[in-house]
C-alpha cells in the first residue's frame, strides 16, 4: 500500500517531464493540485486544498473549500460573512476512472445579520455542487438519474456498477420520483387517449400536447372526473382530440366546455373495419368463393407454371397418411363443434361464464371466444403449417419457375439464405406446389392466404378492405375484386366504405352527413349501425374529417409507456411510470431540464485545443 500526501501547494508532487514532451510546447507540467482542480464540480466556487489516494481502496479524496466570501442567507437573502463556524460534508463525485472520488468539502456556517430575519444562523448552500444535506455531488446525482430515467430501478443501477457508480435500485428510483417535473407551458391543442395497466382490467389516461408532441400528465384511472378536473386547471385548452369513448366525451365537456372536441381519424377507420368484419362473419359462402376465383385469377395473371408431376415412387403410401390426417381432423373439428352446442346450449340456459369453464375444462377466454360466434368453426386446412417458410415462399417460387423441383436442393439454397428450420417444411411446400401443378393452378396460388380453399379470414379480409389501394398486394387486389363481383351486397358495401375511407382521407367533414343518410339506408346493417353511430357523436367526428388534429402522437406515446411500464416488471407504481414518462429528455440539448446544470466552463486552452481540432478536420 503506498500513500501519498501532497503538500498544500502541490509542489511536491509535480508530473515528472518525460524527455517525450519536452519538444511539445503544448504539453506543460502543470503542478497536480492545479490539474487535480480542473475536475472540481465548480472550480468558480470551489479550491482544492489537498488531496489523498488509498490504493488498497482505489479511492481519491479531495480535500476542498469554498472560495465564496460572503452568503446570502437563504430565508432573507442579505449577503452575510460574519462565520459562525466550520463543519466537514463528505461528498461522493463521478469516478475517475477505476478510482472512486471522495469530496471532503470544508463549508462554513454564518451568521444571518438581518434584524427582521427569524434565521440567526445558516449553512451556506453550494446550488451547483451539491443539493443541502446530499451525500453525493449534483452531477453524481444527475448522472444517476438519467441511468434511473432511461433504465429503471434494477437495470439503470447495474449499469452504473459497471461504470464504476455505487447506488442501489432504490436509490435511483428515489432520485426519480424526487425530480421535478418539467412546467408546462400553456397547451391550446391537446389528445387524450387511455393507456392499459394490465390489459382489460384497469387502465390510465394519457394527456399529449399535439403541437410540440409532450407528454402532459399521466393519470392514473381512465374516468370522466380526472379528465374534467385536469382540464379544468388548463383553461388555455381550445381542442382535444381523443377516440370514440363517451367516457373522453363526457370529461371534456365538463372540464373543457369551451374546447373543440375532434374524434381521431384512426379510430373512425377502426370502428369501420370493425363493422365490416361483423358484416363480413355471415358472409363465409362469399368468401370461399372468392377465393377459388381469386386463385383462378391468379393463374390467368402468373402463368400456370412449369408442369411437374407428382413423383410417384416415393410418396404411394401418401394417400394413407393424407387419410389419417383428414380423419384427425375430422375428429378434431367435430370436438369443437361440440365444445360450440354445450357453452351456447349453457350460456342460453343462464349459466355463468365461469361455471361454464370449470364444467368444460377450458380456459374462460376461450369460453368468451366461443359465445362471440354465432356459427360452429370451421373445419380447418391441414396445411396450416409453413409460417417459418413465409418470407422464402417468393424464392422457392421463383426457382420453381425456373425448373428447380427438388426439394432437398431448394432447401440447401435456402439455408444459406438463413433459412434455419426442418427440410420436411420444404419438402411439405413443395408438395403443395406439385399438387398445384397437377390441378392447372399457378404456383403463387400456394403462397397467397387468399387463395386457400377455405378462404380467407373476415377479420383478414376486413383489414384489407380498409388498406388504401396502392399498399395492397397482387393477390389481396385480386381478392377484393373478385369478392366484390361474387355477391352484390358485398359489392355494395364495399362501395359505401370506400366513400367513407375517402371523406377520412381527404378530410371531408362537409360530406359526413349525407354518407350517413346513404349508408343507413342502404339495408346492410353492420354499415347502418355504424352510420348510427356516426351519428351519436356527429360534431365531433365532423371535427375530426376536417380539422388536421389527430392522435398519432398520442398512439406513439402510449407505445413508449408499454416498454417503460415492462422495465418495472409490472412493480412500477403510476407516479414513478409518471416521472419517467416526463422526465425523458432530461439532460437531452433542447429538452426539459429538471435541475440546474452547471453552465459549462471551457479554458482558453481547451478552446484553442478544439479551433485545431477543427481545423485539421477542414483540411
Ligand atoms: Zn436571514
Amino acid at each position: 500500500m503506498t500513500d501519498r500526501h501532497a503538500d498544500v501547494y502541490g509542489m511536491a508532487s509535480v508530473l515528472p517531464v518525460d524527455t517525450f514532451y519536452e519538444e511539445e510546447p503544448a504539453f506543460v507540467a502543470t503542478p497536480v493540485l492545479a490539474l487535480l482542480a480542473r475536475f472540481l464540480p465548480d472550480r468558480t466556487m470551489l479550491a482544492l486544498e489537498a488531496w489523498h489516494i488509498d490504493e488498497a481502496a482505489a479511492m481519491l479524496t479531495l480535500h476542498v473549500t469554498s472560495t465564496q466570501a460572503c452568503v446570502p442567507c437563504p430565508l432573507c437573502h442579505v449577503r452575510t460573512s460574519r462565520v459562525h463556524s466550520r463543519y466537514t460534508r463528505t461528498l461522493a463525485d463521478l469516478p475517475w476512472g477505476a478510482y472512486v472520488v471522495r469530496v471532503q468539502l470544508r463549508v462554513r456556517k454564518f451568521f444571518c445579520d438581518h434584524p427582521a430575519c427569524p434565521r440567526q444562523i445558516f449553512t451556506e448552500r453550494l446550488p451547483t455542487v451539491a443539493a443541502p444535506w446530499a451525500r453525493r455531488t449534483l452531477r453524481l446525482a444527475q448522472h444517476l438519474l438519467a441511468y434511473g430515467l432511461a433504465l429503471g430501478g434494477e437495470a439503470g443501477a447495474r449499469l452504473a456498477a459497471r461504470l464504476g457508480l455505487r447506488s442501489s435500485p432504490d436509490t435511483l428510483l428515489r432520485l426519480v420520483q424526487a425530480a421535478p417535473t418539467p412546467a408546462t407551458s400553456a397547451p391550446q391543442s391537446i389528445g387524450v387517449d387511455e393507456w392499459a395497466w394490465r390489459r382489460g382490467h384497469r387502465y390510465g389516461t394519457i394527456l399529449v400536447n399535439l403541437e410540440d408532441h409532450q407528454v402532459l400528465d399521466l393519470l392514473p384511472e381512465r374516468s370522466a372526473e380526472s379528465v374534467a378536473i385536469w382540464l379544468a386547471q388548463h383553461p388555455t385548452i381550445t381542442v382535444v382530440c381523443r377516440d370514440r369513448s363517451g367516457l373522453y366525451a363526457d370529461g371534456i365537456r365538463r372540464g373543457a366546455p369551451q374546447a373543440v372536441q375532434v374524434v381521431d381519424r384512426f379510430h373512425l377507420v377502426k370502428n369501420l373495419r370493425e363493422a365490416v368484419e361483423a358484416f363480413l362473419h355471415s358472409q363465409r359462402p362469399a368468401l370461399q368463393a372468392a377465393a377459388a376465383r381469386t386463385a383462378q385469377a391468379l393463374t390467368l395473371v402468373a402463368g400456370p407454371g412449369p408442369s411437374t408431376p407428382m413423383y410417384r415412387g416415393r410418396h404411394q403410401y401418401a394417400p394413407v397418411q393424407q387419410q389419417r390426417q383428414e380423419a384427425a381432423q375430422q375428429q378434431r373439428h367435430a370436438a369443437w363443434v361440440a365444445t360450440y352446442e354445450a357453452i351456447h346450449a349453457l350460456h342460453a340456459q343462464g349459466t355463468p361464464v365461469t361455471t361454464i369453464a370449470q364444467q368444460l375444462g377450458i380456459s374462460r377466454p376461450t369460453v368468451y371466444a366461443y359465445l362471440r360466434r354465432t356459427r360452429p368453426p370451421s373445419p380447418r386446412s391441414p396445411q396450416r403449417s409453413g409460417q417459418v417458410l413465409r418470407p422464402y415462399m417468393s424464392y422457392v417460387i421463383q426457382r420453381w419457375r425456373e425448373g428447380c423441383t427438388d426439394s432437398m436442393q431448394l432447401w440447401r439454397e435456402l439455408r444459406a439464405q438463413g433459412y434455419a428450420y426442418s427440410s420436411r417444411t420444404v419438402s411439405r411446400f413443395v408438395t403443395r406446389l406439385r399438387r398445384a401443378s397437377e390441378a392447372g393452378w399457378a404456383p403463387e396460388t400456394q403462397a397467397s392466404p387468399y387463395t386457400r380453399p377455405q378462404g380467407p379470414s373476415a377479420r383478414a379480409v376486413s383489414f384489407t378492405w380498409v388498406c388504401p389501394e396502392v399498399k395492397r398486394s397482387q393477390d389481396a387486389q385480386l381478392y377484393v375484386d373478385q369478392l366484390r363481383q361474387v355477391d352484390q351486397a358485398i359489392g355494395q358495401a364495399y362501395t359505401l366504405s370506400q366513400a367513407f375511407l375517402a371523406l377520412v382521407r381527404e378530410r371531408r367533414g362537409d360530406a359526413l352527413e349525407a354518407w350517413i343518410t346513404e349508408a343507413a339506408a342502404s339495408g346492410i346493417e353492420a354499415l347502418a349501425r355504424f352510420a348510427q353511430g356516426l351519428r351519436e357523436d356527429l360534431a365531433a367526428i365532423t371535427a375530426g374529417l376536417t380539422l388536421p388534429w389527430s392522435n398519432g402522437p398520442v398512439e406513439g406515446h402510449v407505445n413508449r409507456l408499454k416498454l417503460l411500464k415492462r422495465q418495472g416488471y409490472g412493480r412500477a407504481g403510476c407516479a414513478l411510470l409518471r416521472q419517467r414518462v416526463l422526465l425523458r429528455e432530461v439532460g437531452s440539448p433542447g429538452g426539459h431540464a429538471p435541475m440546474t446544470t452547471t453552465p459549462a466552463r471551457v479554458s482558453p486552452r481547451v478552446q484553442q485545443g478544439t479551433d485545431v481540432g477543427a481545423r485539421l478536420q477542414a483540411a
